[in-house]
């Protein structure tokens, strides 16, 4: 099995999650005492999102490109990166590294077809939903994705003042279920959970549509790729 390079802090919250279920799947595979080989690279997430808030992708892509480098001269086998936001800066990584680059929305993609979907929503932060960078690789597989027309501002700030500090609250459950609500009667037949926090709050459980969480689907295509060859 290949080592897996996953560069997360984004937040660690989510990394967390990750680490988790690469080693589950891992032994789920393999068996017996296996778990996965994987070397974390977790950045300091606060000067990430200063970037994000000045719009500077070129400096954050620099960023994740070095450290994409640095995990396959470690000898890092196949590389994640563990938040749909910063995939804004995919194209910085795989122009950095010679090694497969496994792109979250590609195993969402996957999920979502075999299951036979083909128009979804999409919840995340203000930049996934709004810039064109994650919609266009899900329009790509031929999926007709649609993002809320309401409440984007409060959707996005829940994930960075609460979420990404591991703040959990009912009253932002119910804003999230309320916005798939209504991207169900927009005509979504499933909702992609477009940011790696977002399954703290929301799953089938409580979801109006059945509900395609990037980071289990993104951590589990990280492992068969681990795995492939
Ligand atoms: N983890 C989040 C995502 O999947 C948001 C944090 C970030 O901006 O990276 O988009």
């Amino acid at each position: 099995m290949k080592t897996i390079g996953l560069i997360g802090g984004m937040s660690w919250e989510s990394t967390a999650h990750y680490y988790a279920v690469l080693n589950r799947e891992t032994a789920r595979a393999l068996g017996g005492l296996h778990s996965a080989p994987v070397i974390v690279h977790s950045v300091d997430f606060a000067p990430i999102a200063e970037m994000q808030g000045r719009d500077d992708w070129a400096a954050a892509g620099r960023e994740l490109a070095g450290i994409a480098a640095r995990l396959e001269a470690q000898g890092c086998g196949v590389i994640g990166l563990a938040t749909n936001t910063m995939h804004i800066c995919a194209p910085d990584i795989t122009a950095a590294i010679s090694v497969p680059f496994v792109h979250i929305a590609e195993p969402t993609a996957d999920a979502l077809l075999r299951d036979g979907m083909t128009r979804v929503g999409l919840l995340g932060t203000r930049f996934t939903m709004e810039k064109r960078f994650y919609i266009e690789v899900l329009e790509g597989r031929g999926l007709e994705i649609i993002v809320p027309d309401v409440g984007i501002t409060n959707l996005n700030g829940i994930i960075y003042d609460e979420l990404c500090l591991g703040i959990v609250r009912d009253e932002s459950r119910k804003i999230y279920v309320e916005a798939v609500a209504r991207l169900a009667a927009r005509g979504a037949e499933a909702v992609i959970l477009g940011c790696t926090e977002i399954g703290m709050l929301i799953d089938d459980s409580v979801s109006p549509l059945p509900t395609y969480d990037t980071t289990e689907l993104h951590a589990k295509a990280l492992v068969a790729a681990a795995l492939e060859g």
